[in-house]
């Protein structure tokens, strides 16, 4: 049995509904299917993310999409309200905190330059500013921070929520199947291949799969340089909680990030996630495990030098997620894929995907729609840049 869409989404997390739903919003008529293998989200990485949303980035286009989203997600709540229902999606815009020594606050200053000439709110701040604004850290090794004034955090599961009800309420038609192969005749995208044998027509696929979209672009004979890379977040309870909202709190010096979750702390560390085996060979899995272990021995004790209100705490839960890792130069890859007419991809936003979806999913559509981008040109953000070895070298990606 074969069924025939003008277009074909594998993949139905934020990347997927946002693409989806821009479509429709912006004109697009023809037919459109989403497949999705969880229909509950339980793996995807979307509702297993931080919802971080912030400016500090070192290249103009991640500084762009993530300007371009924050500001979609400010006006979210009414943009998206639908039957009368405002679209809640709890922003709090507490801000970001970055805490820094020497080399690294140089770094920051530098990408300050660039983040001030576009337009962003970030503020340098001495260590005493640090103190006075958190008055529990420890600011002795510090050179100073950066404060992004309008970042913060947002529930990414009702944000995606939000956008399958619209792109569903728009027409689109979401697939509660497994996608097994990508389908082309060498040249141009033919459909899609399920797990039941079934197969789907399309002259136009996108590949939205995320930390899976690597493996599925491989059963076309289709190389994206993205695997799973597992991530752990550690909620805890402390015993004398601090006495304000703590912002998203990035430690350059320790390699630890936390902020208030409610009552809690949501926190956890930038190492701890490896992609290469002894050999150096890349070697990854779909791994799921929490490993508390990690938390009491790496993450802790530098988080109790920072501030002595972690000395006492309690370790509540925690979750393990993907990023969707772009292991070539750690950005989204968006556009058309060279060489396969009607192949699309976005995908490898590498921990920075949350925040840049809105502006993605908006532009990819563009592309597909108009054949160019209008709101914003994502040209670096191509495929083709591996070939030509025009990378997107971004030194804020954690
Ligand atoms: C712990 C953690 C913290 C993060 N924190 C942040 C943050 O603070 N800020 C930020 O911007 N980003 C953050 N991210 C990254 C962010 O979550 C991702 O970049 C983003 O969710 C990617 O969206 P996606 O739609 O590509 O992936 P997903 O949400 O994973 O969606 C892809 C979907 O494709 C489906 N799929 C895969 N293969 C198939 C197939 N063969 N057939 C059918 N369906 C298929 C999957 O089930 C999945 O639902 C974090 C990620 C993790 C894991």
């Amino acid at each position: 049995m074969t069924k025939k869409y003008d277009l074909i989404i594998a993949g139905g997390g934020i990347m997927a509904s946002s693409l989806a739903y821009n479509l429709r919003r912006d004109g697009y008529t023809g037919s459109i299917a989403v497949f999705e293998k969880d229909r509950m989200y339980e793996f995807s990485s979307t509702p297993r993310s931080y919802g971080g949303v912030r400016h500090t980035f070192s290249i103009e286009g991640n500084i762009r999409l993530s300007q371009l989203s924050v500001k979609l997600y400010e006006r979210f709540e009414q943009d998206m309200a639908m039957d009368g229902e405002a679209a809640v999606i709890d922003f709090n815009q507490h801000g970001y905190l970055y805490l820094a020594d020497q080399d690294g606050l140089a770094m920051l200053k530098e990408n300050m330059k660039l983040q001030h000439s576009l337009g962003c709110e970030i503020q340098l701040m001495t260590p005493e500013e640090v103190k006075a604004f958190v008055p529990e850290l420890v600011v002795d090794d510090l050179a100073g921070g950066i404060f992004d004034v309008k970042g913060g955090n947002i529930d990414p599961n009702t944000v995606l929520q939000w956008y399958v009800r619209h792109a569903k309420r728009l027409g689109v038609e979401y697939i509660y199947e497994k996608v097994q192969a990508i389908l082309t005749d060498g040249q141009a995208m033919t459909g899609v291949k399920l797990e039941s044998g079934e197969e789907y027509h399309a002259p136009i696929v996108v590949n939205a799969a995320g930390a899976w979209s690597g493996e599925l672009s491989k059963t076309a004979g289709l190389d994206i340089p993205v695997v799973p890379l597992k991530k752990q977040v550690y909620c805890v309870d402390l015993a004398e909680p601090f006495d304000r909202d703590i912002p998203f709190v990035f430690d350059t010096i320790k390699a630890t990030y936390f902020q208030s979750e409610g009552q809690k702390i949501i926190t956890s560390s930038r190492e701890g996630s490896n992609l290469f085996d002894r050999d150096g060979q890349l070697s990854y899995h779909y791994n799921f495990h929490l490993d508390k272990s990690f938390f009491t021995n790496e993450v802790w004790p530098l988080l109790a030098e920072r501030s002595p209100k972690f000395e006492r705490l309690k370790l509540e839960q925690g979750w393990a997620g993907l990023y969707e890792y772009n292991y070539i130069d750690h950005n989204g890859i968006i556009g058309a894929y060279p060489g396969v007419k009607g192949y699309y991809v976005l995908t490898g936003f590498s921990g920075h995907g949350f925040q840049q979806a809105p502006a993605a999913g908006k532009g990819l559509s563009e592309l597909i729609r108009l054949g160019r981008y209008e709101t914003l040109d994502l040209t670096p953000f191509s495929i083709e840049r591996f070939a030509k070895n025009e990378l997107l070298l971004e030194k804020e990606v954690y």
